[in-house]
């Protein structure tokens, strides 16, 4: 009997899941081309994917992930300090700092290792996040870690965030301030040069994820935070435009030897292997040739954009690739992402605890791949939903 009650906790919390119907589970698809999919036997248009740039099918990462793993192998073997370092890791980050225009880069095997273990390695216990109220849960679980005290301030309410650097003053061993500069679930950005001037003046530390910026927006499309003077440290990832897998921090040399010896997620981890090398340098090397995928990315968005606050929906402060349809309650979401289905759309449902309560949606995520045509079908089709 003892030993049947031991997972009572798990039934409990998934019981609670089924009733107020939040269970989360997986549904497998298989990827076609950069913007279609087939799940259960069906055809599916994808607004849902990261790959803002259809790199994940482009042959040319292809053909360079295939190139490393016959020269180099299909894994990296060991840990970056003792074995794993090779000379395409080294390159890669001086690459990738030069493209920055930062001093220095280090990989990292995903964003969620990068956020979670770089900012308990950054902070202690005397420490001060500000930190906004949107952030992605891996940058949570670092700040959680590190046992910092931790504030967070209303979505790009920079005035709140400086009532709390003003409040801080002197109390605390460091303050580090902490964002998103496009936001995942709405596509929004953060004001860039207000946070450098408050960071600034208030002797703060500016950690940046540029996580849905890094491949769309910037100097080549090198992120928001590229070529800035003033960001500390910023963290952008191979998982979305880049079509692939794994992260990046760019900062200070300084700063890269301390995450070299400091950063738990950074030492005790297997070396990202061979063929993501490949396939994120030859995304690197592709970068600075789509800026006509870019801006054509940008147009296609401001014109989703337009057309469904034509019909009345919410978009809320949507600047980017990344568009919500805010529909607020679950059920209604739900609804629109099940039509959206049987039309051939796949428009996955955000609902809390991922965004905040009342603020359920869809979130439309665009890609270069996506035509004309390709809107006109996903527009007709809501088009249709609302009339219903
Ligand atoms: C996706 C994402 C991450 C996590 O990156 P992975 O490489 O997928 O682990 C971190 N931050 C933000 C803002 C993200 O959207």
């Amino acid at each position: 009997m003892v030993q049947n009650d031991k997972f009572a906790f798990i039934e409990s919390a998934l019981t609670e899941r089924v009733q107020s119907q939040r269970l989360r589970s997986l549904q497998p698809l298989q990827p076609i081309d950069a913007v279609h999919v087939v799940r259960s036997g069906q055809v599916l248009l994808n607004f849902s994917s990261n790959d803002y740039l259809g790199l994940s099918k482009h042959p040319t990462l292809i053909a360079a992930a295939q190139q490393y793993t016959e020269q180099y192998g299909t894994g990296a073997t060991a840990s970056r300090l003792v074995s794993g370092t090779y000379e395409i890791h080294q390159n890669l980050e001086e690459k990738l700092a030069l493209a920055c225009g930062r001093e220095a880069a280090l990989l990292f095997n995903s964003g969620f290792q990068a956020n979670s273990t770089i900012l308990a390695a950054l902070l202690d216990r005397q420490s001060l996040v500000l930190c906004d109220r949107y952030v992605h849960n891996s940058l949570l679980q670092g700040i959680l870690a590190s046992g910092a005290r931790f504030k967070r301030y209303a979505h790009n309410d920079l005035h709140q965030l400086e009532a709390g650097l003003q409040q801080a003053q002197q109390t605390f061993s460091r303050i580090l301030i902490a964002t998103e500069t496009v936001f995942s679930m709405d596509g929004d950005r953060c004001d860039l040069d207000a946070l450098i001037d408050l960071a600034d003046r208030y002797g703060a530390i500016l950690y940046l994820d540029d996580a849905h910026a890094v491949g769309v927006l910037g100097q080549d499309g090198m992120g928001l935070a590229a070529h800035r003077a003033g960001v500390d440290l910023v963290i952008g990832t191979f998982g979305k435009a880049f079509g692939t897998f794994g992260a990046f921090v760019t900062c200070s040399r300084k700063l890269r030897d301390y995450l070299i010896n400091y950063c738990p997620g950074f030492i005790y981890t297997t070396a990202l292997p061979p063929a993501v090398i490949g396939a994120i340098e030859a995304a690197l090397f592709l970068m600075p040739t789509l800026e006509a995928e870019r801006q054509f990315l940008i147009q296609q968005s401001n014109h989703l954009r337009t057309r469904l606050q034509s019909f009345g929906y919410d978009t809320g402060a949507s600047g980017t690739q990344i568009i919500p349809v805010i529909l607020g309650a679950e059920e209604k979401t739900l609804s629109l992402s099940g039509w959206l289905e049987q039309q051939g759309i796949l428009a996955t449902a955000i609902r809390p605890p991922t965004v905040a309560a009342g603020t359920a949606r869809i979130r439309l995520a665009l890609s270069s791949c996506h035509t004309p045509e390709h809107l006109d079908r996903l527009i007709g089709a809501i088009q249709t939903w609302s009339i219903l």
